[in-house]
């Protein structure tokens, strides 16, 4: 394997710290660079306050995880999850009835699962916290980079409470995995070295989210459950022009998002006190007002972030021997296909296939240079990357057609007929 690395990893979300796992497993030194506080420390702002509570987790990212090489990760992982067999679809009849029909995934029961984002993240920096090659630095945001000179800038703040205090130090690095997300230092500041192409667009559909609570426990029937939907659904209300939707979390809640049109998300922002927000509910997502109370709809519209969805494509994905873009950072893509984090996950788990390989071939050659080899490894990757990455790009944004129009479509109810026969 020769001399370890210096491998500096930026971000601690789902992706930059399961690189960081692979890499350290690898007998490297890792250092992981946050600009956010550790988010295990319960003063730092949740996670939520950005980012979805819990999403849907596939084979995809399930398989990189289990290659990680720490079978306790894939076990608390798992043991946390929610099997997720098909979507649920709900509606009114032309009687005015609510419906609700189920729409199995697989016709063999294989599932996706519904995970807390915060608490699979948790799992990875417990598991890194406990690897003597590792270590963390938190309230560092990347600043700049030199890749040529594999330099790195950061802005400290030893302080969080004092936004304004801050310090730059420099790190040196053999290689520089960015996982930084959608607004990535990383890739900005790589596109000064390399011709990257690059293309970012803003869907017109915002997102908030909103919570089913779990039951209230009734004294008298102890079997009852504590989901009041059923727990093994992803539950799609559909609209032509928006959808609301219900993942479920193992505390009984799910947590729903609204995902609608810019105009229409200015629309019941300029009704300042709220009140169509609930007829609006009642025309066009059936029944959902039973679930959550009008007065914590109104809250919660009022109260959660108002957030725009974004989707980009680059390439390359590398510099030279120094530095390769991971997850969202790379591939940022809206959620209607419930694959960023998946694809993100994978990501790590093919470029460390890639530079496995690579060094294999290495240990035949006593004179072999490791940054050469690298380079050849990260070109390998962005051929066979990229092309993947921007497909599950493009067929993200189709689901989202599927999800809120399709599902109820007869050509699509014909279709799965059909398939099921
Ligand atoms: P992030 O999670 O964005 O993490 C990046 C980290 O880098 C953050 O911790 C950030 O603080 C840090 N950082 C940023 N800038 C700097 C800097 N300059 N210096 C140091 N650190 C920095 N995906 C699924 O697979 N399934 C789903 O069901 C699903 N549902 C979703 C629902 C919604 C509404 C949304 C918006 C997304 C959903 N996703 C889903 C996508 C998923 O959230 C992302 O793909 C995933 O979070 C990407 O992980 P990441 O580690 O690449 O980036």
């Amino acid at each position: 394997m020769g001399k370890p690395q210096k491998i500096v990893v930026i971000g601690a979300g789902p992706v930059g710290s399961l690189a960081a796992l692979y890499a350290a497993n690898r007998g490297d030194n890792v250092e992981i660079y946050e600009l956010r506080s550790d988010l295990r420390d319960p003063s730092t702002t949740p996670l939520n306050f950005t980012k979805s509570i819990n999403l849907a987790l596939s084979e995809r990212g399930i398989n990189a995880m289990r290659h990680a090489g720490q079978p306790k990760l894939i076990e608390h992982v798992m043991g946390a999850t929610i099997p997720m067999r098909g979507r649920m679809i709900h509606g009114r009849r032309a009687n005015g009835d609510l419906y609700e029909e189920s729409q199995e995934y697989d016709v063999h029961g294989r599932a996706i699962l519904a995970v807390d984002r915060g608490r699979l993240n948790e799992r990875l920096l417990d598991i890194l916290e406990e690897m003597p090659n590792v270590t963390f630095f938190f309230n560092h945001k990347l600043t700049g980079a030199d890749f040529r000179n594999n330099k790195a800038w950061f802005e400290v703040r030893d302080d969080p409470a004092k936004k304004q205090e801050t310090r730059e130090i420099e790190a040196r690095f053999d290689f520089m995995i960015g996982a930084d997300g959608a607004h990535s230092a990383v890739r900005y500041h790589m596109m000064k070295y390399t011709r990257m192409d690059y293309q970012q667009v803003y869907i017109d559909t915002m997102w908030c989210e909103f919570q089913i609570q779990p039951r209230t426990p009734s004294s008298d029937d102890i079997t009852e459950s504590k989901f009041l939907i059923s727990p093994n659904h992803l539950h799609i209300w559909p609209g032509k022009e928006f959808m609301f939707i219900a993942i479920p979390s193992d505390d009984g809640s799910f947590t729903c998002t609204l995902f609608a049109p810019a105009s229409l998300y200015e629309e019941l922002e300029s009704d300042t006190t709220g009140v169509s927000i609930p007829p609006f509910f009642d025309k066009h997502f059936p029944g959902v007002t039973e679930l959550i109370p009008p007065s914590e709809l109104i809250a919660s519209f009022r109260r959660n972030p108002h957030l725009p969805l974004i989707s980009i494509k680059c390439k390359p994905h590398h510099f030279g021997s120094s530095a390769i873009i991971l997850g969202d950072a790379a591939h940022a893509m809206v959620p209607f296909y419930g694959q960023g984090m998946n694809a993100g996950l994978e990501d790590v788990r093919i470029l460390f296939d890639i530079l496995d390989k690579h060094s294999r071939m290495d240990e035949l050659s006593p004179d072999a240079d490791r940054s050469a080899s690298r380079a050849h490894a990260l070109a390998e990757y962005t051929a066979v990357r990229v092309p993947d990455a921007h497909a599950i790009n493009d067929l993200a944004l189709q689901n989202y057609v599927e999800m809120r129009a399709s599902v109820l479509s007869p050509v699509y109810r014909l279709r799965k007929f059909l398939e099921e026969a």
